[in-house]
């Protein structure tokens, strides 16, 4: 398996909307592996493929608790078909800003579905965290960050705070 590199704002990389898989296949399976394993590296709960600048609609989430057991949920092609009008606060990270967190309101409730690492669809329906998450990763494959639902001051700041870190780190 390889790590992967996870791009930070404000790379353009992140803004793409990224293309529908036409099959799961070996290649496919791989970049699953390989964005699970970058996920752990970096301590994260999910990972999109824009992310680590790779232009296809994949996401890996692993929101392992109690409620959820340890399923490591591998999706490409990711649709949310349903949103409730319900709203829930979460407090949000990314790893494309990374050491910044922010509430966001979102949706309580989905229902989606996606293809898995075999190619068959799967259903979800969620109302807790599992839900933030996808609607959170499913974003990134439209080019969309957490930090567009916040005020465009405090995102102007958090991206100028991810490129002071990034400054040191080179
Ligand atoms: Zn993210």
């Amino acid at each position: 398996m390889t790590l992967l590199n996870v791009l930070t704002v404000p790379d353009p990389r992140l803004r793409i909307k990224a293309k529908p898989i036409s099959v799961v296949d070996d290649k496919i399976r791989t970049l699953f592996d390989d964005m699970i394993e970058t996920m752990y590296a970096e301590d994260g709960a999910g990972l999109a493929a824009p992310q680590v600048g790779i232009d296809m609609r994949l996401v890996v989430i692993d929101v392992s608790d109690s409620a959820h057991g340890s399923t490591v949920f591998k999706m490409a092609n990711p649709e949310i078909t349903w949103r409730s009008n319900e709203m829930s606060i979460c407090n949000e990270g990314c790893l494309s800003v990374p050491e910044l967190r922010a509430e966001v309101s979102r949706p309580k409730a989905i229902k989606m579905h996606y293809l898995d690492e075999n190619g068959t669809l799967q259903h979800i329906e969620s109302d807790d965290i599992l839900a933030t998450c996808i609607q959170h990763e499913l974003d990134h494959l439209d080019g969309k960050l957490y930090i567009d639902y916040l005020s465009s001051l405090k995102r102007q700041m958090f991206i100028n705070k991810v490129k002071r870190m990034k400054k040191y780190e080179d």
